[in-house]
């Protein structure tokens, strides 16, 4: 079994919530399996897998995208150096989407900010606590468009700002990072595990 897997279990089997969904993904990955064999199968999962999208439904269970419909991918988890830019980080810890300046960035689960304001690199961001030692990062909202301040208790799909490029940041974009026990994880396959794939 594949590490970030083994990292998302072990969050997982902390938290109630997640605990839930990744028993849904298995589900979801035993009925993918079956629908292999079973064609009949396959058309309802190609019509509730429309929602679990991109450009689909903001929501799926009790978590979400940071952004609602289709976005442009930057820079994924891991060595991406920025061509031209000395300042920024080459060991990238989040995922990079952008759409339009000023679309909202949105919540990704339940839980509590425990931080929303100006935050080193990240500019203007969010960190919320999802409890299980899960915690998410928006970062770059534009200056005095958050809605959620220091407490606020927050769901999926709860407006926290506006898409923005403050902090270290080339362009609009937000920077969305996840981290088990302290440590940013690869949003991809985290959020994959949650019904939620990822460009
Ligand atoms: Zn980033």
């Amino acid at each position: 079994m594949p590490k970030p897997v083994l990292l998302i279990a072990g969050a997982a089997a902390r938290s109630k919530t997640v605990r839930r969904l990744v028993v849904g993904a298995v589900a979801v990955g035993l009925m993918l399996t079956l629908s292999l064999a079973t064609p009949l199968l396959a058309v309802p999962l190609m019509l509730s897998g429309s929602g679990a999208t991109a450009g689909g439904s903001l929501v799926v269970g009790e978590w979400g995208y940071p952004l609602a419909g289709d976005y442009n991918k930057g820079r994924g988890f891991g060595w991406h150096p920025v061509e031209g830019c000395a300042y920024c980080s080459k060991d990238h810890k989040g995922y990079d989407m952008d759409q339009p300046c000023g679309a909202t960035v949105y919540a990704t689960g339940p839980g509590r900010v425990v931080r929303a304001g100006p935050w080193d690199s990240f500019g203007n961001a969010v960190e919320i606590d999802h409890g299980g030692g899960v915690v998410t990062v928006y970062g770059h909202m534009q200056w005095d468009s958050l809605y959620v301040t220091e407490g606020s208790r927050v769901v999926a799909g709860t407006p926290l700002g506006l898409e923005g490029t403050t902090g270290v940041s080339t362009g609009c974009h937000v920077h969305f990072e996840i981290r088990v026990d302290g440590v940013p994880v690869d949003p991809e396959p985290f959020m994959a595990a949650l019904g939620l794939p990822l460009k």
